[in-house]
């Protein structure tokens, strides 16, 4: 390859090649000729031309002869002449060494004695350049060699280093972070390929991992919340029924109508630890996912109409009116689990009661009820018109046991299981559900519910053959 690139192409390669196999050929040629004529034609060294000639055609394949007669040199070869120009020729042709060097280059010697025609003795000595390149050409050529290869590696190692070792020591240490239980640092890709492959699945399994742990903290967390509001929501009706039946025991209601009050506030509190108990049951069971959803397809629009003139009589005893507003023309199919949904919209009917009930006079109690049919999905919407909810309480009142201070220190003050109640139901069926406060005052609770797909397919057909 370095050869071709100095040598400057193809073409040139081939050229040097002929070159070489001519050299061998002309070779025979000319050591033939001159074997023939230093063995039996040494009169043709006397004359001058082809003496002449025949050094020039050595000259080209890097060799000259010297020649004497009777101990004096007739001819030096120009070729020796220009790669020694100083040498005592006469001396080394009385001596021949074996091999001799000229100006950095190595040379063999070839002696042979001749008789001239007319009987004078002579003596040629060949000398033949055997390097192609001078001798300190072999050190530096080690040299460059050596320096190649020690670059190459190094460069290889460089290379090496950064798309595998480097990755694959970063990999090393997430892992030994991981191992001591530290799944906050992330592992960044940095090559493509397999280790940039196995750096991403990585990542995945310490997100997944950091996903799992912090679930289960979180779970613990929550069973931990839950024993604690469940032995506080338990205690305090239980306490107070102790009292008042300490109270009966004791005498302390000794006429009858203060024991019907006691006695009544006692089924009133054991009402409420029933009520509890029940909310928390249907509440863990929806938490655990035990509870199977009955989806049916059912007509919302008439399922709410039915609902809530149910409901209707209810309301208005607690002094609320109720307006419905159904913006939807044909009916608005969606799959649902009946029971699961009239829980839902209980709870948060009973919630606008109870709310509307602690600040409003009789004649601004008012429940609006709306359903819009959206592309996907049905929105329920239901406004009350009581005192709202706090900013900073909107985020969380879905959470459980979550309540909000206000409620918390009154009568009101429920479980905070309710709304938790709603949340798991509606996100059993798909949809969401989240708080607003309405723009004049009150509290606004909106569930987006997605159509049934069977429905929908129905819908999509109507609309291509009216097309
Ligand atoms: P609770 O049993 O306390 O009512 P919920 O889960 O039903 O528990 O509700 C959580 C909190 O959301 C309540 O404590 C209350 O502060 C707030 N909230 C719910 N509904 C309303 C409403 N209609 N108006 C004002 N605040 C409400």
């Amino acid at each position: 390859m370095l050869f071709i690139f100095s040598a400057g192409g193809l073409k040139d390669v081939r050229h040097y090649l002929d070159n070489e196999q001519n050299e061998t050929y002309l070779q025979a040629l000319v050591y033939g000729e001159l074997s023939y004529v230093l063995r039996n034609n040494a009169g043709e060294l006397e004359k001058q031309e082809y003496v002449t000639e025949i050094q020039d055609r050595l000259g080209e394949l890097w060799a000259g002869l010297l020649i004497s007669r009777d101990g004096e040199i007739t001819s030096v070869a120009p070729f020796l002449q220009q790669a020694s120009p100083h040498e005592d020729w006469k001396q080394l042709l009385e001596e021949p060494p074996k091999a001799a060097a000229f100006n950095s280059f190595r040379y063999e010697t070839s002696e042979m004695n001749l008789t001239y025609p007319d009987g004078g003795e002579g003596k040629a000595v060949l000398l033949r350049r055997i390097d192609t390149v001078p001798i300190y050409w072999r050190p530096v050529g080690t040299l460059f060699s050596l320096a190649f290869i020690c670059l190459t590696s190094l460069l290889l190692t460089y290379f090496v280093s950064r798309s595998i070792i480097r990755p694959i020591k970063k990999l090393e240490a997430a892992a030994l972070q991981i191992k001591d239980g530290d799944l906050t640092h992330k592992v960044v890709a940095t090559t493509r390929g397999e280790i940039g492959q196995l750096s991403i699945a990585f990542e995945d399994m310490r997100v997944r991992l950091k996903h799992s742990i912090d679930q289960s903290l979180q779970y613990e967390e929550n069973r931990k919340m839950l024993l604690s509001h469940i032995s506080h929501d338990l205690k305090t009706p239980i306490s107070a029924i102790k009292g008042y039946v300490e109270g009966i025991m004791d005498g302390i209601a000794n006429t009858d109508e203060k024991r019907i009050r006691y006695m009544e506030t006692i089924y009133r509190k054991a009402s409420d630890m029933d009520q509890l108990i029940d909310e928390l049951f249907l509440f863990s069971k929806l938490d655990l996912q035990t509870v199977a959803f009955d989806f049916k397809v059912i007509d919302m629009s008439r399922y709410m109409e039915h609902f809530l003139d149910e409901q209707r009589f209810d309301l208005e005893k607690s002094g609320v009116r109720l307006i419905y507003e159904n913006s939807g023309m044909h009916p608005t199919m969606i799959a649902a689990d009946p029971d699961k949904l009239s829980r839902v919209l209980t709870n948060i009917l009973n919630n606008c009661i109870k709310y509307m009930g602690q600040q409003l006079e009789e004649s601004r109690k008012e429940i609006h009820v709306r359903l819009k049919e959206l592309d996907e999905h049905i929105l329920v919407e239901i406004e009350d018109s009581g005192p709202g909810i706090e900013k900073e309480d909107l985020p969380y009142i879905f959470d459980r046991f979550y309540r909000a201070e206000q409620s918390r220190n009154s009568e009101t003050g429920g479980s905070g299981l309710g709304l938790a109640i709603v949340k798991q139901i509606i996100e059993g069926h798909g949809g969401m559900v989240w708080a607003e406060n309405a723009e004049k005052s009150g509290a606004r609770f909106c569930m987006k519910l997605p159509k049934s797909m069977l429905v929908k397919a129905v819908d999509d057909h109507e609309e291509h053959t009216n097309h």
